[in-house]
């Protein structure tokens, strides 16, 4: 089976490509508000006065408790309770116990503090209860820009796209990522390269996604790049670039790289920023012939002639896994998820088969670029 290839021309146009006409695109704007900036936590009280909410329930994971209850008494009587019992691919017992929690309170909203565990069952409560979710990441996978649900049950997980779940407002503060470990400040920001990437070659981008893609790139890049460093400015560039991928996650199809990482998250219950931090150098490679508008604006953001050598070489040199056997894969395991990989149709600039999908994971298994 073959999954079909994308737009024929491969990614979206930038203003920056030759000249030439324009492609027709069409652009939907999603209705949220961002503060942005180092100590705006301090304003998210007057965010959800502004949103009418006056009863809201704070989420956290339970390792984030602490910060949970910090924001907590930051909110004084507009909070109704915390629930510190968030947890990855938001199963869904700990969906209906949330649920519950906020209805029994009385809660008019959610306030999501955390990664995408966090604002993954923030959403599941908006999706059950209709509660609205402010959010306040404090990693860069990017959900809180999504109105895209998972839920996980029986070991599988289920998505979806309902407007209501996308969050009303988002607080970054990079503040809030100091206490990222070294390990998964690598590899989430990763995780946000894959998104601006596969924008960059979706079927339905925009100028203006390929322009936020572009940028996107450019800053993860340079705040990876960065850490190396004493650059105070390297985790306020993070978190830039984060919420411009997560805005163009929200805003096109993903391709080839995230339905793999699906496919491999979910079969074999890998962690979701390493196997994004693993896989994207060899998805890249092998779209990059027909992605060649995608490949030039990853040139410009990087500085680099090669993208794909560049972010494997980048990863390697952070110290983040570049093999799927570092996380465990054992090679036996890969045929299954070839199979998975060009089951369902899906949009990709390269047309996939599925010997092409294994030769790519068993070169990601070895951490050996095409
Ligand atoms: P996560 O939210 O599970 O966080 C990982 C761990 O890091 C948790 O223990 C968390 O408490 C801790 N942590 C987070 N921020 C911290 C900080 N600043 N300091 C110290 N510890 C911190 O991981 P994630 O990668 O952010 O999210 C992954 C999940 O999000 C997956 O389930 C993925 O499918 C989902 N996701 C969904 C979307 C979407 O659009 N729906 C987009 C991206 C990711």
């Amino acid at each position: 089976m073959t999954v079909s290839a994308g737009s024929p021309a491969g990614a979206g146009p930038t203003p920056s490509d030759p000249p030439g006409p324009i492609p027709p695109f069409r652009y939907q704007a999603l209705p949220m508000r961002v503060r942005f900036g180092a100590g705006e936590l301090a304003a998210l009280g007057e965010e959800i006065d502004e949103l009418g909410l006056s009863r809201v329930l704070v989420l956290s994971t339970p390792e984030q408790a602490g910060l949970a209850h910090r924001v907590a008494e930051l909110l004084g009587d507009r909070v109704v309770g915390v629930h510190p019992h968030a947890v990855m691919h938001v199963p869904v017992d700990v969906a209906d116990a949330a649920t519950t929690a906020a209805l029994d309170a009385g809660a008019d909203g959610c306030v999501a503090v955390g990664g995408g565990s966090t604002v993954g069952l923030g959403k599941a409560i908006a999706l059950r209860a209709g509660l609205p979710v402010v959010a306040v990441p404090t990693t860069y996978a990017g959900s809180e820009m999504t109105p895209v649900w998972g839920l996980t049950e029986g070991g599988a997980k289920r998505t979806g796209r309902d407007p209501a779940v996308l969050p009303r407002s988002v607080v970054y503060d990079p503040e809030l990522t100091l206490s990222l470990p070294r390990a998964l400040t690598v590899t989430s920001a990763f995780n946000a390269l894959a998104h601006a990437v596969e924008a960059l070659y979706a079927p339905d981008a925009s100028p203006i996604i390929s322009l936020m893609a572009e940028e996107s790139a450019r800053a993860l890049t340079a705040g990876l790049a960065g850490l190396r460093t004493d650059d105070p400015g390297v985790r306020s560039r993070l978190l830039y670039g984060a919420w411009l991928a997560g805005a163009c996650l929200g805003a096109t199809t993903m391709g080839l790289h995230h339905k793999l990482c699906h496919a491999l998250g979910g079969s074999l219950d890998l962690p979701h920023a390493e196997t994004h931090t693993v896989l994207l150098p060899h998805v890249l490679a092998f779209n990059a012939p027909a992605a060649p508008a995608a490949v030039r604006a990853l040139n410009r953001a990087m500085g680099h002639d090669h993208p794909a050598t560049a972010l494997r070489d980048l990863a390697r040199a952070l110290g983040a896994p570049t093999s799927l056997a570092e996380l465990g894969v054992a090679r036996e395991q890969l045929p299954p998820i070839a199979h998975q990989a060009v089951t369902g149709l899906y949009s990709n600039p390269r047309r996939v088969s599925e010997p092409d999908v294994a030769a790519l994971l068993d070169r990601a298994h070895d951490g050996v670029l095409a």
